[in-house]
């Protein structure tokens, strides 16, 4: 099967994609979708207390916002049905094929198309998205002895919903976003809970709430009050960025904001000091939760400041030495994020991988196009994340790239090696200056294999729309090793010559 340009992911990004493809051009298009339905992220966290960060009128498309969102910080399954109904809404359903994983992608320099791979059969295309998401493949620790622990064990990503947590003794390993709000919810439902703390996190007032039934007729009836909502919720977050900055006064305002909070919530001095972290605010996401400290310092969750090292049968034992004898391990550990999967899979010129090109850490000119990969752009990939406002906002901006970049049809666009190295190296030096590289922690910012800073935009999230929101040919070259024949010389135009 053959389309102009096929979408990898149906998430927020690949629906994204799609939805502007569909309303703004005539390019045919294909969404691959290995599960059975939309929504991504928000498909497959279902973990109790699930909710999203960032105020619900800003994480949301800006072409279609909603008027009628439950609560400032929309619940997961809200913003999952949001999805739902957009793709339904706008007409994509026909275009996404469900169930079909991406085995290879391999660029035919001689057709200038992309051969793909798939659980349901091959496919071509001229232009590959990969809209897979960052946050989407869970990663669970080598533990010594897990495949004897003799209770439930699951990713948070993975939820178990058979399991009545009443009575039960359950373990969390991590104290992380997710970790966060799945603790409260577990000592709500009747659970004994041990946290496995590796690091305290930093924690700042939640201050959700619902949407009175008056708001929301407002919002319905008036849209400008929605765009209004948005644009403030937008300049409140870019304030954030401020706190980024390493020993920035406003990292330092942030930090005693934290500490504050943890004061007011739990009494306990020696516990107090154990939830006390020990680098700087900022280096990793600091979460927000009105819930978690209270749980915590109940008598139903015990903190062992000290990570999981060992499970034997029935008891998981910490770097501490001490053992709990648990029924259910609930990991909370996150995601593969600096050795996304997918690279794996995508194969350039030369046949080199993706995975290869990014040996030393994940690089992109505009954080979306690669070299030796021509018509091949990565949304939410290397250095397109923000650890202070919406997601979203950036998805969108990487979607006007992208859609400028398919304004010639026949265009055969490969970035030159200098303008990805030059682009790079700037943000590693703008990196260097924020608490993600200084700020003395580990987080799944940083690459393992190099310390790199590989995610996150160092900047606001304005800048990177004025940056990276339109699509410029000068920084695209001809590729060397492309063989034209006659046929192909007609059809692919080549954008310029650097
Ligand atoms: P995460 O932030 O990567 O947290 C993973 C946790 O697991 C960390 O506390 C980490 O400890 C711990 N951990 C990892 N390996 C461990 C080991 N071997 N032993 C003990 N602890 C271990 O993952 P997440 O909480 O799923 O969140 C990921 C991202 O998803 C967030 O940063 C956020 O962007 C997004 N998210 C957002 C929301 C929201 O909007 N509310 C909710 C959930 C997730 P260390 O800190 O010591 O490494």
């Amino acid at each position: 099967m053959h389309a102009d340009v096929i979408i990898v992911g149906a998430g927020f990004a690949g629906l994204g994609m799609g939805i502007r493809l569909r309303r703004d051009t005539q390019h045919s298009f294909l969404i691959l979708e290995r599960a059975d339905s939309v929504g991504g992220t928000w498909r497959d966290n279902t973990y109790p207390g699930v909710a999203c960060d960032i105020p619900s009128q800003l994480y949301s498309f800006s072409f279609r916002q909603k008027a009628d969102w439950s609560r400032v910080f929309a619940p997961g399954a809200e913003i999952a049905g949001y999805l739902r109904e957009a793709a339904a809404d706008e007409g994509l359903l026909p275009s996404i094929h469900f169930g079909t994983a991406l085995e290879s992608a391999r660029w035919d320099a001689r057709q200038n198309l992309w051969r793909l791979t798939t659980s349901r059969g091959p496919y071509t295309a001229r232009v590959l998205i990969t809209a897979a998401g960052r946050l989407s493949e869970p990663r669970v620790p080598a533990i010594d002895g897990l495949e004897s622990f003799t209770g439930r064990q699951f990713h948070t990503a993975e939820w178990n919903h058979d399991i009545d947590f009443a009575g039960q003794r359950v373990g969390v390993i991590g104290t992380g976003a997710s970790a966060i709000q799945v603790v409260p919810q577990l000592v709500a439902r009747g659970a004994e809970v041990v946290v496995f703390q590796r690091s305290a996190p930093y924690v700042v007032p939640r201050n959700d709430r619902a949407y009175e039934p008056d708001e929301r007729a407002r919002f319905a009836d008036h849209p400008h009050a929605l765009d209004t909502a948005r644009a403030d919720y937008f300049a409140e977050a870019e304030l954030g960025f401020e706190q980024k900055r390493h020993d920035s006064e406003a990292a330092r305002q942030h930090r005693s904001r934290a500490a504050a909070h943890l004061e007011a919530q739990v009494a306990d001095p020696a516990l107090r000091e154990l939830l006390t972290p020990d680098y700087e605010i900022g280096c990793k996401r600091v979460l927000i939760s009105s819930d978690y400290y209270p749980a915590v310092a109940s008598p139903h969750v015990t903190l062992e400041a000290s990570p999981l090292e060992r499970v034997s049968g029935d008891s998981a034992i910490a770097a501490s030495g001490r053992s709990y004898e648990l029924d259910v391990l609930v990991f909370a550990t996150g995601f593969e994020t600096t050795e996304l999967p997918f690279a794996r899979l995508i194969h350039g010129i030369d046949g080199l991988s993706l995975a290869s090109h990014w040996a030393a850490g994940m690089t992109a000119f505009a954080s979306t196009a690669v070299h030796g990969f021509p018509n091949l752009f990565i949304i939410d990939g290397p250095l397109a994340s923000l650890g202070h406002n919406s997601a979203i906002v950036m998805i969108e901006a990487q979607i006007d790239y992208i859609l400028g970049a398919l304004t010639d049809p026949r265009a055969v666009l490969e970035v030159s090696a200098a303008a990805e190295q030059e682009y790079c190296a700037e943000l590693d030096r703008r990196s260097a200056q924020t608490v993600w590289v200084r700020g003395g922690c580990s987080s799944w910012y940083l690459d393992a294999r190099t310390g790199r800073q590989t995610l996150l935009w160092p900047g606001t999230a304005a800048d990177f729309r004025a940056t990276n929101g339109h699509f410029d040919p000068a920084p695209y070259a001809v590729p060397d090793t492309v063989q034209l024949d006659d046929a192909n010389l007609d059809a692919a135009k080549l954008v310029s010559i650097r």
